[in-house]
């Protein structure tokens, strides 16, 4: 099987790249492995110094990286720009913060000095998602690397170009060889890694199906892993929000990405007394977005990344106007070339609907009426997901208690939610468990060591 890269907005094969064989891919785990054990005892500051690095190398190349996303998975081509500043941002604050983090912790026992330390593992395994194809990768690898652990990465089938780039980032930055390395190989090929002994831990961020799979393979194995899987994000607007604001943040919170983020907002749980009023300014919003070449400044929504993804998407639309469902705006996909789907928004949605009970990968709104707030959290924890959430009220202070009663990793009064290397990040329910960027992210694959002295 070779790996493609299809640029989505026109459909054209752009490079195939044979997929390599298990012995390659074994040789490759070998060496990242030798290299580990000069890695894991390099100092921080060393450390540092190439990470920071590496963040100039993120932003001298900019511009490529962000054209190499536009073509490969149609990401347009500022927000590409912008995922690659974010990259940078992470590598810096892990640069800057790891060894803070990482330092001994004492603990007071009955031996004379006891205390934690925080212990490489070994390589881990990253199988990563095409829809931020650096951001997914460098929110993992920034912080491994600075804990003294090496990385290899499974990426996505559609973007070995951007895996390849990633891997080059790490070499232009000096770090020394293998310590980060792409593995050429598609998802039937990752269980054999997972078995490889060299192989430490997993993290993957992707689809629950695929998450099941490489949990179990990882369980079987004992290794651990973190999972950041889908999400079905309520957005709640109560009698008190800021109508415009909110209705605005609603369709970029919505359109992120050309609609393909699991921290989307997805299903938009609005109190009867501002329902109307309130769709009509988010179905004026979603209507002024620019969707178009994903090479083009003004692009606001690119093409999906690929077609049989949009065709999923159009099944889950067409499926739940079947069952009642009313599309109030756009709801097929764009003639022609490339794999376009307008922003879409739906009403009248019913539990059983997939609109209403599934992830909508894709520009597409799910409207929910609701009585009250106590129906908008009661509709916002019906989901199987629990990713993320915002709430939009005057009341901050009933935003925060709205809040503790969602079960999301993460809740945002008034804001939408984002990522940020500065909080944690990561799921409850099938979105999954553990937990990426700040000071949790980093402690997620290391050994907590115990050291107890007599
Ligand atoms: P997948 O979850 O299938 O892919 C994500 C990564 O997992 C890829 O590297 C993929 O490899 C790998 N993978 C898939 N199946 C297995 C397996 N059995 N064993 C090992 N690795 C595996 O996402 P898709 O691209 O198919 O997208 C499908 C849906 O997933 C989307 O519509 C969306 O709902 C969700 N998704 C969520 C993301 C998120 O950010 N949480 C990101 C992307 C998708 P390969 O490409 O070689 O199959």
């Amino acid at each position: 099987m070779a790996l493609e890269s299809i640029n989505p907005a026109t459909d054209e094969l752009m490079e195939t790249f044979d997929e390599w064989s298990a012995e390659q891919t074994a040789e490759v785990i070998d060496e990242v492995d030798a290299a580990f054990q000069q890695w894991r005892l390099t100092s921080f500051e060393k450390r540092r110094e190439l990470m920071n690095r590496a963040a100039g190398v993120l932003r001298e190349n900019k511009d490529e990286y962000a054209r190499i996303m536009a073509l490969e998975m149609g990401k347009p081509i500022n927000d590409g720009r912008g995922e690659v500043e974010k990259c940078a941002w992470v590598c810096e604050y892990y640069a800057e913060q790891a060894e803070k983090i990482l330092a001994d912790e004492p603990i007071e026992s009955d031996g004379s000095k006891s205390y934690v330390g925080f212990r490489p593992i070994g390589t881990v395994l990253a199988v990563m998602p095409w829809n931020f194809p650096f951001w997914q990768v460098f929110r993992f690898a920034a912080p491994a690397l600075m804990a003294g652990n090496t990385g290899v990465l499974k990426h996505s089938s559609n973007v070995p170009r951007s895996a390849l780039a990633i891997e080059e980032v790490f070499v232009k930055a000096g770090f020394p060889p293998n310590v980060f390395r792409t593995l050429m190989i598609g998802s039937r090929k990752v269980d054999a890694v997972i078995e490889n002994d060299l192989i430490k831990a997993v993290t993957l961020t992707g689809s629950d199906i695929a998450g099941r799979k490489v949990a179990a393979k990882a369980g079987e194995m004992l290794k651990k892993t973190v999972m950041e899987l889908g999400g079905s994000d309520p957005f709640i607007v109560l009698e008190d929000a800021d109508l415009e604001e909110s209705a605005q943040v609603a369709a970029k919170a919505r359109c992120i990405n050309s609609g393909q983020s699991c921290i989307a907002a997805k299903r938009f749980i609005v109190v009867d007394a501002v329902y109307e009023a309130w769709t009509e300014k988010f179905k004026a919003a979603l209507t002024s977005l620019k969707v178009g070449d994903p090479l083009a400044e003004e692009t606001q929504v690119g093409p999906q990344a690929r077609r049989d993804l949009m065709e999923e998407l159009h099944e889950q639309v067409e499926k739940s106007v079947r069952m009642g469902a009313r599309v109030l705006l756009g709801g097929s996909p764009q003639e022609g070339k490339g794999s376009f789907y307008p922003p879409t928004l739906l009403a009248d949605l019913k539990p059983g609907m997939p609109a209403y009970d599934e992830e909508l990968f894709g520009p597409v709104a799910s409207l929910i009426r609701v009585a009250d707030a106590e129906e908008a959290v009661a509709v916002a924890n019906a989901s199987a997901f629990g990713l993320g959430g915002c709430v939009w009220t005057a009341d901050s202070a009933r935003g925060e208690e709205i809040a503790a009663r969602i079960e999301a990793g993460a809740v945002f009064v008034n804001g939408m939610v984002k990522s940020d290397p500065r909080l944690p990040f990561g799921g409850v329910k099938i979105s999954g468990y553990g937990r990426e960027l700040s000071h949790y992210g980093i402690k997620e694959f290391v050994n907590i060591q115990t050291v107890w002295v007599r």
